[in-house]
């Protein structure tokens, strides 16, 4: 069995592609070497060479976007106009989150055309499978379950999100139904549901070894799952949330000391004033581990608008030590996203991760908005458009409002105009 990257670099070879990888992500190659040994850092892509990129300590903030079907709508050129869309606002990474009829289609299509690193939730096929072939999702096949693990990861998917700490203990102790909003994670539902109707244990918790085994042999990244992630702002931090991170912790140690590369996922729904406690709890709890958020969304109130309320949080949350923000929709808690929604989804995301980028101090990241600001002081429209996190919009908002020299904002009383001509005269 060829070796993983982490146990190549355990054992003192730097392959070629990890240098050019340190000089893209502009960080000392001995310092990302550290980051990765010491597991505050993972490589996504590295074995299949797609948009290879680091997610954690020292490099930029990282963003992905979830597409994928539902059971009510479900087509493959609609998930390919999604991950187009994705592409085209640059996301750094997606997540084919479906749970269709058609999802080993729909991934496969996504694999093939995706510039970005893949990521997947192996339960979702097994889940499918269960419904299709017994009546029920929750009729789960264990087997069945690892086959598809290993399926997507010959498949090439580059990272999985594996809910491994929803345990029987957990939600024996701490009953969801004590929520506001009970278990709000897909695959965490699904798991606590088998749990209670078989009795028996979450098995990617009870045959974790296994699953370490085939990540190892396949080099794929493992996305700790947030099973128990609060769907609402009330169960933010509660027993279940932070028991579940107590695990997560013991797990990542488990893989990572076998040459596994682990993220950890975060919570869902967080008042801003406890995302930073929260961020630094978990980084605490999961031996500071690359930590992978969905958002958080900071209040419940605005659907329709959760890609500013997450993006809020994301801002937060990056300066306080999150290293991968996982985007959200405008149809957030409300529909399957259009292609529309995915682009200003990963807009929004990205301008919460670059926002954290400047707070932490990230190379490069201010002599970006320092460049913009003198285009933009010279009235340079061109290269402030081109500079624009997303020069579509700025583009079209530009030619459908302004003509030459100032923007209809202010017309003559542009204020460069203005301090320009005082100083000429
Ligand atoms: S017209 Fe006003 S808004 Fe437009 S560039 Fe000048 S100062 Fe800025």
């Amino acid at each position: 069995m060829s070796q993983t990257l982490l146990q190549e670099l355990r054992n003192g070879q730097v392959p070629d592609r990890l240098k050019d990888l340190a000089r893209k992500e502009n960080i000392d190659i001995p310092v990302l070497i550290k980051n990765l040994l010491e597991g505050t850092a993972v490589v996504l892509g590295y074995r299949t060479g797609r948009g290879t990129m680091v997610v954690g300590k020292g490099v930029t903030t990282k963003v992905n976007a979830n597409i994928g079907a539902s059971t009510l709508t479900s087509s493959v050129e609609h998930e390919q106009e999604k991950l187009r869309a994705a592409l085209r606002a640059r996301t750094d990474a997606v997540m084919d989150l479906s749970l269709a009829d058609n999802i080993v289609e729909i991934r496969k299509a996504i694999l093939s055309e995706s510039t970005v690193p893949v990521g997947t939730v192996p339960i979702y096929e097994a889940a499918t499978m269960a419904r299709i072939k017994r009546g029920a999702v929750i009729r789960i096949d264990v087997g069945e379950f690892f086959e598809c693990i290993e399926r997507q990861m010959k498949e090439g998917v580059d990272f999985v999100t594996v809910h491994c700490g929803v345990v029987r203990d957990l939600i024996g102790k701490f009953p969801p139904e004590y929520r506001l909003e009970g278990i709000v994670s897909r695959g965490g539902a699904i798991t606590a549901a088998y749990i209670r109707n078989t009795g028996r244990e979450n098995p990617l918790y009870q045959y974790y070894d296994r699953l370490v085994e085939l990540a190892e042999k396949h080099d794929c990244v493992l996305s700790l799952g947030d099973g128990m992630r609060p769907g609402a702002l009330f169960d933010a931090s509660d027993s279940l949330e932070i028991g579940e991170q107590v695990i997560l912790g013991k797990l990542q140690r488990r893989a990572f000391d076998k040459g596994v590369m682990v993220m950890i996922e975060g919570p869902g729904h967080v008042p801003l004033h406890l995302v930073e406690k929260s961020v630094k709890r978990i980084k605490r709890l999961t031996h500071n581990a690359p930590l992978y958020l969905l958002g958080p969304i900071v209040t419940d109130i605005a659907p329709g608008y959760d890609h500013i309320t997450s993006a809020i949080g994301a801002g937060v949350a990056g300066m306080s030590g999150a290293d991968f923000i996982c985007y959200v929709t405008p149809s957030e808690h409300l529909g399957l996203p259009t292609g529309q929604d995915v682009f200003d989804g990963v807009i929004a995301a990205r301008i919460a991760a670059h926002a954290s980028d400047i707070a932490k101090n990230i190379p490069g990241a201010i002599a970006w908005d320092n460049e913009l600001s003198r285009a933009r002081k010279a009235l340079d429209w061109d290269k402030q458009i081109d500079m624009s996190i997303d020069p579509e919009t700025a583009r079209r908002i530009r030619r459908e409002r302004s003509g030459e020299g100032a923007c209809t904002m202010c017309g003559e009383y542009c204020v460069f105009l203005v301090l320009k001509d005082q100083k000429d005269k």
